[in-house]
């Protein structure tokens, strides 16, 4: 394993992305219909890539899209469809028997289901029926908050909007979100030292800048496109620092699948200028060292520091010197798991560059001091004001495509006083104060009996969640759950007493409401709004939009409802002026909508006004927490693999990283297994460590060697989920600790894996 590289032999994406995507249209049975989406995706009058939230750009090419984009177009045009037949073939408990790849193959969903217990089986009713059943069991709780009302980032601003609205008249906030387990972190810790919970940069920036640092983020296969833009930014001359624990092919070698002559010859673009691979759960000491490596040399000359920025637009500059000057670089070597050489190599690359965007993902929100070491990356920021100015600045890159927006239309369990006024002056309704469950709580209520209707708009529940055994029981405890979905998941065959499934239409299908074809919006990871519209025949006649499910259960649930619901889904444009009314930034929604690309929201922070505690830009520090270790423990983080998108399972497959047909293998590094004595190919058990005292256990994981550093490892999720406890969560934005868990393995003597 001696290389210092991934162990994909080639270069990421290039001839075998577009073998790859050929494959997954061709196996979806999703050629026409796919092939006519792809060619309208992530244009203007096109349709929005349900896959993650990175920007269109201005000039878009006619193959806007990457490897995963068509993964996901093709899993949603498939030709495949799961009928009533379908369900009357299997139980559910033969159902749960299937892996999430094989529910994912089976292909759409076509009619409202509802389960009968007594069969155990899932047997059609129709959409009148399903909502006045789901009416009346809302109409019985007790309290509002025995309703949960979850998001996932799919969802369209305008279905957001409405959900948010229903719940609110109901009289709740329990609005968990996917947020709550990927970006939250992110948010809570801008928001402190900024005033925004939302990323500064523009796409456009990245043409600008001169360094660009990426921290806890594989865009290879999370954010593909990412992946042009750092090429091109590359080779004008960026400095493009990698800082992640797993050696990822996307962050050192790059085709892009248009450019013909490399694709054809198989050559491709650096793409980091420096890697680093610091231990999982290092980030914070590696912020704190490249702190000190800048205070020490601005000693030598003070203007390497953006002087006038810092007087003008901050305030903590000496605290934060204080608190790096007593951090010992013994400590940050140790906690960093990089040299100080190294840390202070990528220090002169920051101070060289005057303007710097950092990027991250969940390698740094997913641990329990998420929140302290994002407030770190605003620190090295604001050191050279490279947050207002062009080519810099701050830049969460958001996994899915519209969890941004959803936040913003709402979906939050502790919104502002000023959106819950508004709300109330625009419908006449009597908003709740009481703050709602996060996905965490929303768990820890459901396991107390106090949640009596769970609704999913979207996603996969039971699968993106930590402590899987223990949220499955909860899940049960309820006594009605519904979902909507547009493909079968586990979440469906985990249900209260009561369970629905409500299929919908993807974002490639048409919506007609009064025969009229609608928009819906989007926001992007970059504050971009734009719209969406289907182009293909839906996969079944029997599908609602989200929009209109929304309405019809607000219907069925507020008897004395003030909302005109049907009024609102008839034509999208009327949620758009309710959106406009509650939302300031939203003003001329409807006309700014037709520039091509939609428009761009705003960004205090970007404008340099920043609303905070103290109407400045605030330095947060905290000391560096000694994280140990004892003996024989790892620190497992779960990732994804190059076929998944969230928890949805579209192949058996990792290319980047030489895995093939399977999904339960833990990555190693060579010098534990041999401590260990461990071979490549063995099966072990993963024992997670808590401070419940519970010893929670994954069976039957193959052992890889990887280029990951000593005392670590990673899995993928949801498989590993079962690992993480649900009360291990990061400070202040309670996101579960995904990207840090403590385990300990051991072989299976069993020596077979189970399925
Ligand atoms: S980069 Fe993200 S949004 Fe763009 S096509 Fe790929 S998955 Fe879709």
């Amino acid at each position: 394993m001696k290389s210092n590289r991934s162990s994909h032999p080639g270069p990421a994406a290039g001839l075998e992305a577009l073998a790859s995507s050929l494959k997954h249209i061709l196996h979806e049975r999703a050629m026409k219909p796919g092939v006519k989406a792809l060619l309208r995706m992530n244009k203007p009058g096109g349709f929005d890539c349900p896959g993650c939230a990175w920007p269109d750009p201005k000039n878009y090419s006619i193959t806007e899209f990457c490897e995963n984009g068509v993964k996901a177009i093709a899993a949603e045009t498939t030709g495949k469809r799961i009928t009533k037949e379908f369900f009357e073939k299997y139980t559910v408990a033969d159902l749960l028997q299937k892996d999430g790849y094989w529910l994912e193959q089976q292909g759409r969903l076509t009619e409202p289901m509802r389960y009968n217990p007594k069969t155990d089986k899932y047997e059609p009713i129709t959409w009148e029926k399903a909502f006045y059943t789901i009416g009346q069991e809302i109409q019985r709780m007790e309290h509002p908050n025995e309703a949960v009302f979850y998001t996932s980032g799919r969802t369209s601003n305008e279905a957001a909007f409405l959900y948010q609205l229903f719940g609110r008249e109901l009289g709740t906030n329990n609005f968990p979100d996917c947020s709550n387990m990927c970006h939250e972190s992110s948010g809570v810790a801008m928001t402190e030292a900024v005033g925004v919970g939302k990323g500064t940069v523009s796409l456009d920036d990245f043409e600008e800048a001169e360094a660009i640092f990426i921290f806890g983020q594989n865009p290879g296969t999370n954010h593909p496109r990412m992946l042009t833009v750092l090429e091109r930014a590359r080779k004008r001359g960026c400095q493009i620092l990698s800082f992640n624990p797993l050696r990822e092919r996307g962050l050192e070698s790059f085709i892009h699948p248009q450019h013909i002559v490399e694709t054809l010859l198989n050559k491709g673009s650096a793409i980091s200028t420096h890697y680093y691979q610091p231990l999982v759960g290092g980030d914070f000491a590696v912020l704190k060292g490249l702190l000190k490596a800048i205070f020490e040399a601005s000693k030598k000359n003070r203007y390497q520091l953006d002087q006038d920025f810092i007087s003008a637009h901050t305030v903590g500059v000496d605290e934060l010197k204080a608190d790096i000057a007593q951090t010992l670089w013994e400590d940050i070597v140790q906690q960093s798991g990089l040299t100080q050489e190294q840390i202070v190599e990528a220090a002169e690359v920051y101070l060289r560059s005057s303007k710097t965007i950092v990027c991250w993902a969940m390698g740094l929100t997913q641990s329990k001091h998420a929140v302290i070491t994002i407030q770190q990356i605003v620190n090295l920021l604001l050191l050279k004001g490279n947050i207002g100015k062009p080519g810099a600045g701050l830049c969460p890159v958001r996994g899915h495509s519209n969890v941004q927006g959803d936040r913003t239309m709402g979906i939050v369990e502790n919104p502002s006083e000023s959106f819950l006024e508004a709300l109330e002056n625009v419908f006449d309704i009597v908003a709740p104060r009481q703050r709602g469950y996060n996905t965490v709580d929303a768990i820890r209520a459901m396991n107390a009996h106090k949640v009596k209707v769970f609704i999913g708009m979207g996603g996969n529940f039971v699968s993106a969640t930590p402590d899987t055994s223990f949220t499955e029981d909860a899940i049960k405890k309820c006594e009605l759950t519904a979902y909507i979905s547009t493909k079968l998941n586990r979440s469906h065959l985990v249900t209260g007493h009561q369970a629905f499934i409500l299929p919908c239409l993807g974002r490639t299908e048409i919506d007609l409401q009064n025969k009229v074809p609608q928009k819906v919006t989007v926001e992007d990871s970059m504050s971009m709004v734009h719209t969406s519209e289907g182009i293909n025949k839906p996969a079944s006649e029997y599908l609602l939009s989200e929009p209109s499910i929304v309405a019809c259960m607000a219907i069925a649930c507020l008897p004395n409802t003030k909302i005109d619901w049907a009024g609102l889904v008839s034509d999208y444009d009327r949620i758009r002026d309710k959106i406009e009314k509650v939302l300031p930034a939203f003003e001329n929604f409807n006309e700014r909508l037709k520039q091509p690309g939609g428009f761009y929201l705003g960004n205090a922070a970007r404008e340099k006004r920043w609303n905070t505690f103290t109407g400045k830009a605030n330095f947060i520090t905290a000391p560096l927490p000694m994280l140990s270790r004892k003996p024989g423990q790892l620190r497992l983080m779960t990732i994804r693999s190059h076929d998944q998108y969230n928890t949805t399972i579209y192949g058996m497959d990792d290319r980047y990283r030489g895995v093939k047909g399977e999904r339960k293998v833990i990555f190693l590094n060579e010098s534990d297994m041999r401590k260990k004595n461990i071979e490549s190919g063995d099966v072990l058990n993963i024992f997670s460590l808590a401070s419940d005292g519970i010893r929670r256990m994954a069976k039957g994981f193959k052992a890889i060697p990887y280029n990951i550093p000593e005392g670590c490892a990673a899995a993928y999720f949801p498989e590993a989920n079962v690992l993480v406890p649900l009360n291990s969560v990061a400070d202040k934005s309670h996101t579960p600790t995904s990207k840090f868990i403590e385990i300990e393995i051991e072989k299976d003597d069993r020596q077979g894996i189970d399925e």
